[in-house]
Parts: C-alpha cells; sequence; structure tokens
C-alpha cells in the first residue's frame, strides 16, 4: 500500500540522511532490519512519529478504538519464576490465590452486566489444577454469559497444558479450547525472542520458536491472537528488531495477528529492579517503529497500563490506532509496582482518543468496529 507522506517530511527527511527510508515507505514497500534501526536511533523523534502516524491513517484513517474488558487472573500460582515477573507465587505462599470458576463466571457476568465485550484471562503454570479446570473455565463463561468473547492463555500456558497437564500435542488442547469457545489466544509470553536474552528474564520459558509454534497452530484453525513485546530490560534495539522481525514472518505466513501490543518493562517488584523503567519517548518510539515495520498488521495499541494514559494519548499520533480497554482489575503490571491505575472509565478513554484528535469508536476482541462509524 503506497503511502500519502507529505512534502515536508520528505525535505526533513534528506537533513536527517534518511530520504531513502522514506521513499519506501511512500511506495509502500517493506522496510529492512537495519531501516528500523535507523530509524529508532534518528534523534528527531517528531520525525518518526508523523511517519510512523501517516501510515496509521493511510490504514485506518481518523479512528482509535477501545474495548470494555475486564482482566481475570485465574491463579498466580506458578512451577516458573521468570526474573521480570511481581506476579507469580508458589502453591502455598503468602499472596498466592485461585479461583473457582464459579468465582470468575460471577465476575464476567458483573463485567458484562457493565457493559464489557471482553474477559482477559490469564495465569501462572499452576502445576495442579487439572485439565478440566481450564476446558470447564471457557465453557462455561460461554454457556452462561454468551455474549461475552474470552481471550485467554498464553503460548507458555498452552504449552504447560499440553505437555504437563493433558499430557497430549499442542494442537489437540487448541483444538479442545476452541471447541468450548475460546476466542483468541494472548500474545503474553513473548518477551524478546532472542534466546541470550530470555535466558536472562525468563530462564525456563518457552523458546521463540515454540511460542511461535502455538500460535501458528491456533491461526491454523482459523483463529486470532494477539502479538506483544515486553521491551526496556537487558535487551539492545536489535533485539527488538529481530523481535519484531520474527512476528512479520509468522504474520505474512498465517495473518491470524489482530494487533501488535508492546510493553514496558516494570521492575519495582522483580529481581531485575535494578533497571530504570523504559522512558515515555522509548515507548514512543517503539510505538513508532512497530507501525512503521510491521506493514503486514492492521493495528499497534498504546497499553496504557505500560505507559501512563497521558503517553498512550501521544502514542495515538505516534502510530497507535487502539487505547486497548478499560481493563477494570489488572494485577500483572501492579503486582510489578505499576502506578498506573487498574481500570479506566470508558468516558477517559473516549476523552484521551479525543484530546490525541481521532475519533473513538469501540472493537471486540478482533478489532472489529462495534459502533457505527460515518468516516
Ligand atoms: S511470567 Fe508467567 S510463567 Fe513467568 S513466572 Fe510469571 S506467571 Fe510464571
Amino acid at each position: 500500500m503506497q503511502c500519502s507522506i507529505k512534502g515536508s517530511l520528505f525535505d526533513h527527511s534528506m537533513r536527517l540522511g534518511l530520504a531513502d527510508v522514506v521513499e519506501k515507505i511512500a511506495e509502500g514497500q517493506r522496510l529492512s532490519s537495519s531501516d528500523a534501526l535507523r530509524l529508532y536511533e534518528c534523534p528527531d523523534i517528531n520525525f518518526v512519529g508523523s511517519l510512523a502516524e501517516q501510515v496509521s491513517r493511510d490504514k485506518n484513517g481518523a479512528v482509535a478504538t477501545y474495548i470494555l474488558n475486564r482482566y481475570l487472573n485465574y491463579s498466580n500460582v506458578c512451577i516458573l519464576s521468570c526474573q521480570f515477573c511481581a506476579f507469580y507465587r508458589r502453591e502455598g505462599q503468602d499472596g498466592a490465590f485461585s479461583y473457582s470458576i464459579e468465582e470468575l463466571v460471577r465476575e464476567t457476568t458483573d463485567a458484562v452486566e457493565k457493559g464489557a465485550t471482553e474477559v482477559h484471562c490469564v495465569g501462572g503454570l499452576h502445576p495442579k489444577l487439572p485439565y478440566s479446570y481450564y476446558l470447564d473455565l471457557v465453557r462455561e463463561i460461554k454457556e452462561r454469559v454468551s455474549q461475552v468473547m474470552i481471550k485467554a492463555f498464553t503460548a507458555v500456558e498452552i504449552r504447560h497444558l499440553a505437555k504437563r497437564i493433558a499430557k497430549k500435542p499442542i494442537i489437540e488442547v487448541l483444538e479442545d479450547l476452541a471447541s468450548v469457545g475460546l476466542d483468541s489466544l494472548t500474545g503474553g509470553g513473548a518477551e524478546i525472542f532472542d534466546p541470550v536474552i530470555r535466558r536472562k528474564i525468563c530462564a525456563g520459558k518457552e523458546t521463540a520458536d515454540e511460542w511461535i509454534e502455538v500460535h501458528r497452530l491456533w491461526h491454523s484453525l482459523g483463529k486470532k491472537s494477539t502479538a506483544t513485546m515486553l521491551f526496556g530490560h537487558v535487551e539492545s534495539l536489535n533485539h527488538r528488531i529481530d523481535h519484531l522481525s520474527r512476528l512479520r514472518d509468522l504474520q505474512d505466513e498465517t495473518k491470524g495477528f489482530c494487533a501488535f501490543i508492546p510493553f514496558a518493562f516494570e521492575p519495582e517488584n522483580t529481581k531485575l529492579g535494578n533497571i530504570k523503567k523504559a522512558t515515555g519517548i522509548d515507548f514512543l518510539k517503539t510505538i513508532a517503529v512497530s507501525r512503521l515495520f510491521l506493514d503486514n498488521f492492521d493495528h499497534i495499541t498504546a497499553y496504557w497500563i505500560s505507559s501512563g494514559m497521558a503517553i498512550a494519548e501521544l502514542a495515538l499520533n505516534f502510530g497507535a490506532d487502539d487505547l486497548h480497554g478499560t481493563i477494570e482489575k489488572e494485577k500483572i503490571f501492579h503486582m510489578a509496582g505499576a502506578k498506573t491505575p487498574a481500570g479506566q472509565t470508558v468516558t477517559r478513554l473516549q476523552k484521551t482518543i479525543e484530546n490525541a484528535g481521532k475519533i473513538p469508536i469501540r472493537r471486540d476482541t478482533y478489532y472489529r468496529k462495534l459502533d457505527y462509524c460515518f468516516l
């Protein structure tokens, strides 16, 4: 798709030595990894943001979406201890929790009564919850709150179910979950794909290839998921670009990702507490470079839980076209020390989008618009 780059950006690109990159963008050509690195390293963040925003508007117009959703963390009991994670507990440890299906259905009912169209459900790798718990969880929610969409489980949870709990092939676990009504996998657990970085931040977790394989298999069933990246810890810009590149390759193959959601590492209560949190500028650049590099992704989400609302609002003019959701009860980032609220009102989300000069439209789990749009 060709892009309508303004003349002033072309002029400016010459001064910045990026004319060839801008020409590629204007002609709808794919950017290389070295193009992405040059954009990341460009000192003029507004220039990179303007380019990304132009691409975003060509794809999605002046609309920015949001979703009414609620996070349901069914359990934080986990057999792993990823260095970046403040959410997990061992079984019986102070602060460990596991909810019954009845409690989770009640939460879902309450959320839907307040307008939610999605529940987002992830947890730790529980050593004892039986396979039937996961299937019943999805089935019960779908049967009793049929209008809600369920986005649940990271790739590592799926592998845990397949290898340790159900002891059956991953594809069969995915088919089982699809048959009881799972709408979307979550994108969590991708972190940074590079194996050296994974050893430093989440030793023992699945490899990049294993994460990719779970999503590939899910997409092969005609199902959707999102993709994420956890940045701002021990990785370099090249590691981020390698991560984006692997996602872009899989999207070429399956077209199963609805959106890309980058978020910054929250160091406070983790084993990596000495690391300084990524700056707002880093967040905005990551949004912008992602928008420019991931040419086969329709949507880029500004995850306000990670960035805060002020930076998320700016991100809506740096290539993002989605503000994620009301969320309501986020635990994972907050147990790691996030200072953002655990949820937002619809009014606040709409206002933030309007302040960014865009038109707020409610979406569903697959990023389909739910409100009529006159554009
Ligand atoms: S990130 Fe997930 S897999 Fe890793 S320790 Fe935390 S809950 Fe467990």
